[in-house]
């Protein structure tokens, strides 16, 4: 197959975030077998390794890749994460990522797989009763997306009690925005949802303006506050949880997060600064399901795994995004 250090199945590994920690396996010498059934990812997202296009339910498939590969170590992205659409369409979401995601996790068992790293979410806090949120904090989420994350947390925890080989870390992101700075890989869903790129597709002129959903939140300016984290650090703790594992041979439920928040107001106006566009921004009331404020406590992740960031600056995150967006516009790549 290869000379590389090991072959890692990394599932959704065409997709936003699973892109760049390919392409960063592929930096470290792994050698990434993304696998993927393009519902929403991109194969030429993928930088690096081999490519299978296939859905993780596919059980036969999924079995003959771990076997040619001599898979031990999965990263798993593959998913639905719109919480909007989650509340809408309930059932997508619990079966993509609670029954699928059951179903990868019982074929990696089966096969006898090591180590899984699963993209969690800091949905699954719901609204948190303090901020920072640390990893103890009830888990009590308010949307069908935070749900079907809990229920897979809950099976692993469990089948890695019950599987003395199988360990588990369970990433809980915030809020993932930025991109590759070499502007190769970023973040390109039909329909986005999430703050920073619909702010910069108003920027660029696609939107009339940005909706700031409800000011009358709780918080100093009275718009709501997330935990934007870049996703090179995200994916770099993805590297290092893998090691974690291999070496500790331990499970984990980490925050990934800066530990510091921004209001929407805060990342309009970084937006209008770091791109010099001025936009129209319409005040609206409050979206469904959303929490006030959500702000990591990382202190457990610098401590088990030593991840440090290196890109805890709202500038660069909006400038790499900004990059990004600006690519897809020129080469009228379809959004
Ligand atoms: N938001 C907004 N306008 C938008 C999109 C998002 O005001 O067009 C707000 C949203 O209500 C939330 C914050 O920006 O308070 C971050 O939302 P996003 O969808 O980016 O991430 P989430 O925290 O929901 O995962």
């Amino acid at each position: 197959m290869s000379d590389f250090k090991e072959n890692i199945l990394v599932t959704g590994g065409a997709g936003y975030i699973g892109s760049h920690v390919v392409r960063d396996l592929g930096n470290e010498g792994f050698f990434p077998v993304t696998y993927d059934n393009l519902s929403t990812g991109n194969r030429k997202s993928v930088l690096c390794g081999d490519f299978v296009e296939g859905d993780i339910a596919d059980s036969k498939l999924l079995e003959e890749v771990i076997e040619k590969y001599g898979i031990k170590s999965v990263i798993h992205f593959a998913a639905s994460i719109v919480v909007e659409e989650s509340v809408k369409k309930p059932l997508k979401y619990y079966e993509n990522n609670s029954v699928k995601t059951f179903k990868l996790i019982k074929t990696c068992v089966e096969k006898g797989i090591e180590n899984f790293v699963f993209s969690s979410t800091a949905a699954v806090y719901g609204i948190p009763e303090k901020i920072p949120v640390n990893e103890e904090s009830p888990l009590v989420p308010i949307n069908p997306y935070g749900k079907s994350k809990l229920f897979t947390e809950m099976v692993l925890k469990d089948v890695s009690a019950a599987t003395p080989n199988f360990n588990y870390i369970a990433l809980r992101y915030f809020n993932v925005a930025g991109s590759d700075p070499q502007v190769r890989i970023g973040q390109n869903y039909q329909k986005p949802t999430h703050l920073i790129t619909l702010a910069l597709r108003a920027a660029l002129g696609d939107y009339p303006q940005l909706k700031i959903f409800g000011t009358d939140y709780d918080t100093p300016d009275g718009t709501a506050i997330r935990d934007y984290i870049h996703t090179d650090d995200l994916s770099n703790a993805h590297l290092l949880a893998l090691n974690y594992l291999k070496i500790e041979k331990k499970s984990a439920v980490l925050n990934c997060g800066y530990g510091q928040g921004s209001s929407v107001l805060q990342v309009v106006d970084t937006i209008k600064k770091v791109t010099g566009i001025d936009f129209k921004t319409e005040k609206t009331a409050r979206r469904g399901g959303d929490p006030p404020a959500l702000i990591a406590d990382s202190r457990l992740i610098k401590g088990i795994l030593g991840w440090e960031p290196r890109f805890n600056d709202l500038d660069y995150i909006i400038k790499t995004a900004y990059q990004w967006e600006k690519k897809l516009k020129e080469k009228k790549i379809e959004r």
